[in-house]
């Protein structure tokens, strides 16, 4: 059946995702279901088993991933509102070793929320309350399945902004967030969650509660626990609570897109940015010409003028946040004009927001580029840290290797690109091809991770491992290290119920 289901070419990919058959996992039965049906209310539970005969419709958006590249058969969704429900679910999995996958927004790229085969999805949609905030020292302890959006508005009205902004704010969760160790766009100023969060409450695979959500800034007691769970994508336990410490919000946002005419600029024109704006320099943004192209045709922002354009090769978004509005307009201004007046300038023109509605449409440019690589094809993402002077050899070289194997075709993979975040060496290369095919991933890999390592990169900056890239782990981590990822992860689930085939195969 696996097989059958695996073997058509497009589908191929599927093969190579699926994890061994389990051995001694249980899947969900009947029996399961009326014990659930005693822990949660009737809408929490979709199911197309009986007595609940959901329809397969219902379980489609949990089964399914945002790109539309992994899919997986679970035929139950859990949906609970409580830690302690979260706790009896996972008690009664661990008894009966039924797997489960946690899942936030199911807005991951690598495959993490997906289940590989039946495992339980546990959606945290409707753990979406703040327990408190405190507008004094901005610390903000929230459930994990609050959606990062409902939380920045939240804050607004305190005058504070979450340390973290992504693409996806509509949909993913605080939870996914901390479980992916996301980054984003506001990680050049307010560093990783690694920093930002205080303290988390997690559910452990056998239903215990861990309550690690302290508001304390600083706690020197020993192993700091909650650090594991950070980027640990669900393998390790279900966070139910996070607490996070929010900055002010800044008094004056502004932003300056910048046409360069080659890629080489990028690096000097960073160190000048960095310089020059110092303490008000937000985010530092690198959208490579193909990118941008796609971007203005799938509608996100406005194009610049056609002559702002011209010749350019790539482009930066430099925004800035600082406290007062005139400082900070002097200082982008005094920027733009060195930046132009230079004997060899490293930009061919700068477009300042003018309002409001400028700055977003700036933004939307870059923030844009996923989802109209999404529009364009299928994607194959990766999401890499390299020096950021190569950064565009890195995008080069992938295309003319596609180029050499006979695939860079509109019948086959119709662009190359890349885009991300210069301030943090994180370059997002992203292949589009008509359809996900094996030929096409054969072509990509080992050959990127082999690239990635030889600059002693790291195969994944911000998106984590999931089940994408579990083969390729040994490309960023050495053999001690995956030995002893792999002892904590045994620790912590000896049964392997938790996310199985995710980040460790
Ligand atoms: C348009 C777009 C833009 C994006 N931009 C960025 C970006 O700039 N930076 C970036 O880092 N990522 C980005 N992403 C990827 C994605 O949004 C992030 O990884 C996000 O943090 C995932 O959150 P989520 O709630 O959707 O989690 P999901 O996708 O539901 O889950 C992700 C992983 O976390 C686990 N998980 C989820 N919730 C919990 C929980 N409560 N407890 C334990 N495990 C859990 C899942 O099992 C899975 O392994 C982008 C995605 C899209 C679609």
């Amino acid at each position: 059946m696996l097989t059958a289901r695996c073997c058509s070419r497009t589908l191929a990919l599927r093969l190579r995702s699926c994890p061994p058959l389990r051995r001694s996992l249980s899947s969900v039965t009947e029996n399961d279901i009326l014990h659930f049906s005693k822990i949660l209310d009737p809408p929490s539970i979709i199911s197309t088993l009986s007595p609940i005969h959901s329809s397969l419709e219902d379980l489609h958006p949990f089964n399914n991933d945002w790109m539309r590249k992994y899919s997986g058969r679970a035929t139950t969704v859990l949906k609970p509102r409580t830690t302690q429900q979260v706790s009896e679910i996972l008690k009664w999995c661990h008894e009966r070793e039924i797997p489960v996958v946690p899942q936030g927004g199911n807005t991951g790229l690598v495959g993490g929320s997906i289940p590989l085969n039946d495992e339980v999805v546990i959606s945290m949609a409707n753990m979406n309350n703040v327990r408190s905030f405190d507008p004094v020292s901005g610390i903000l302890v929230a459930e994990a399945g609050c959606i990062l959006q409902s939380l920045t508005d939240y804050v607004a009205p305190h005058n504070h902004i979450m340390p973290l902004d992504l693409g996806a704010k509509g949909s993913c969760q605080i939870g996914g967030n901390v479980s992916t160790n996301a980054g984003g766009l506001r990680l050049l100023r307010y560093g990783s969650l690694h920093g930002s969060v205080l303290g988390v409450e997690v559910v452990l695979p056998d239903g215990t509660i861990l309550d690690q959500l302290t508001t304390l800034r600083k706690d020197n007691t020993g192993y700091d626990l909650k650090q594991l769970f950070i980027g640990s994508e669900g393998t390790l336990g279900i966070i139910t609570g996070v607490s996070i410490l929010t900055p002010p919000a800044p008094q004056a946002s502004n932003n300056v897109i910048l046409a360069l005419p080659h890629f080489d600029n990028v690096r000097p024109l960073y160190q000048t940015v960095k310089g020059q704006l110092s303490e008000i320099l937000s985010a530092f943004e690198f959208i490579d010409r193909t990118a941008y192209d796609l971007a203005v045709k799938h509608g996100q922002g406005r194009a610049l003028n056609e002559e702002d354009v011209e010749g350019a090769e790539c482009f930066v978004l430099v925004e800035t946040s600082g406290g007062r509005r005139e400082h900070d307009e002097e200082k982008l201004n005094d920027l733009l004009e060195t930046l132009l007046s230079a004997d060899r300038p490293l930009i061919n023109t700068g477009v300042l927001a003018q309002n409001p509605a400028q700055f977003s449409s700036l933004w939307a440019l870059r923030e844009g580029v996923t989802e109209a690589v999404s529009k364009e094809g299928k994607a194959y993402k990766y999401d890499i840290s390299v020096p950021l002077s190569t950064f565009k050899e890195v995008v080069d070289i992938t295309r003319n290797h596609l180029q050499s194997q006979g695939l860079l075709h509109e019948d086959a993979v119709s662009h190359v690109l890349g885009y991300g975040h210069v301030g943090d060496g994180n370059l997002h290369l992203n292949v589009i091809a008509k359809a996900y095919t094996q030929e096409i991933q054969d072509a990509l890999e080992p050959f990127i991770y082999e690239l990635v390592a030889s600059h002693r990169g790291s195969i994944s900056a911000e998106h984590g491992v999931g089940s994408m890239k579990t083969h390729a782990l040994h490309y960023s981590k050495d053999k001690i290290s995956l030995e002893l990822m792999k002892k904590i992860k045994e620790m912590f689930d000896p049964k392997g119920i938790m996310n199985p085939g995710k980040v460790i195969a």
